[in-house]
């Protein structure tokens, strides 16, 4: 069995994107060819925004997305420790400081309330560190909690980036992940809900100041034209031939992502009796079910049900073992274990089961077997 199963997909769509991949070879536009703008209108299009901007990576979209804002050295840029490095990795990289916000043990998202305490704690007199902006996470495809971050942003004239990497698909009352916030972001590494056959991004805003910044920092910061730069940019450019592939996998998306419906469905029905906390989706909300994580009773009882599991050949993950204040990397922000109770006692527990739009139920009635009797 596989974590994230990519053959069962690629059988469904190789003849497509054999063809996608022919027209591409015999235009032979490789670096912003007609394939990048096609997937930048359609996915504008199903995210309900005005601007899609493709790019190199999840990473690189949320770093033009900060430096589009104009983040950098004395600012606070508000985030959960409970994510994928590269959240805060970018807020370093301009020399920004990342704070660290604790998560709500439901959703693992960042808790709002404690949002709001901790710009608190910035706004008095005689701080150095201003505060500029907010990354909230939609982590495992669940979105964030965007009706109070996006007030709390407002009221404290905060920007805020919807860091959507593994929620593209999902949606909170109707509107879909990648329209929340002033800038969203996402990626397509191949693991994600959409994903290529290598690096992507995109960025989603409906501000057209916004976009035209951020098209300009995706090409070494050209002006009108390629060979005037008005600004400090990055090669930030996806490929047309990742475009091809990507084009081919949106066509069967949307009916992916009710398959991984279905999937989570199934895995929660089977585990209600289990002695494990499966996920808990808010009203309103539909999960792009990037990841179906789950908590055991504590540590031990985690290394023993993905024991158990490891013995069936069934492969288990953890995100995260280690948050990002605990991490060397973020040893200059001074965190200290016990400073965000809430995401160190998820990162003990917390462990993730095989999930794509392909498992077979009756796959997931053996995992579940399994933990059940653990
Ligand atoms: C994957 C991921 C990223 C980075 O995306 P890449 O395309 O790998 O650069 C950023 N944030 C989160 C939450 C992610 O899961």
């Amino acid at each position: 069995m596989q974590f994230i199963d990519l053959s069962a997909q690629q059988l469904r769509i190789r003849d497509m994107i054999d063809e996608r991949i022919r027209q591409v070879l015999a235009h032979g536009q490789y670096i912003m060819g007609p394939e990048m703008y096609e997937l930048e209108k359609s996915l504008a299009g199903f995210a309900g925004v005005k601007h899609a901007l493709s790019c190199s990576s999840g990473t690189d979209a949320l770093l033009m997305a900060l430096m589009a804002l104009g983040v950098g050295p004395g600012h606070a840029v508000f985030t959960t420790p409970f994510t994928f490095v590269a959240t805060a990795e970018v807020v370093e990289l301009l020399g920004a400081t990342p704070v660290f916000v604790d998560i709500s043990p439901d959703t693992f998202n960042m808790d709002p309330r404690k949002l709001e305490q901790k710009i608190a704690e910035f706004k008095k007199p005689g701080n150095k560190i201003v505060p500029k902006a907010i990354i909230a996470v939609d982590l495992f495809g669940l979105a964030s909690d965007y009706d109070e971050t996006g007030k709390i942003a407002k009221e404290n004239g905060l920007a805020l980036i919807e860091d959507a990497a593994q929620s593209f698909g999902a949606t909170h009352k109707g509107k879909r992940a990648g329209s929340f916030g002033d800038v969203a972001c996402t990626s397509f590494f191949p693991a994600k809900p959409l994903g290529g056959y290598g690096d992507g991004g995109m960025c989603f805003t409906d501000d057209d100041d916004l976009n035209q910044i951020m098209l300009s920092i995706r090409n070494h910061g050209q002006g009108a034209d390629r060979y005037e730069n008005v600004r400090i940019g990055i090669n930030g450019r996806l490929d047309t031939l990742q475009a091809a592939v990507l084009l081919c996998k949106f066509e069967i998306f949307a009916e992916e992502i009710e398959l991984r419906q279905k999937a989570a469905l199934r895995y929660t029905e089977l585990l209600a009796k289990a002695p494990v906390v499966a996920p808990a989706i808010p009203d309103g909300s539909v999960s792009a079910w990037a990841q179906y994580s789950i908590l055991a009773r504590d540590a031990a009882h985690r290394d023993k049900i993905r024991g158990k599991l490891q013995e069936a050949k069934i492969p288990t993950a953890v995100y995260y073992p280690k948050p990002l204040h605990l991490q060397k990397a973020f040893e200059n922000l001074g965190g200290a274990s016990g400073d965000f109770p809430v995401c160190e006692d998820c990162a003990e527990r917390i462990f993730s089961l095989p999930m794509h739009p392909y498992l077979e139920a009756d796959d997931q009635k053996a995992i579940a077997d399994i933990i059940v009797a653990c």
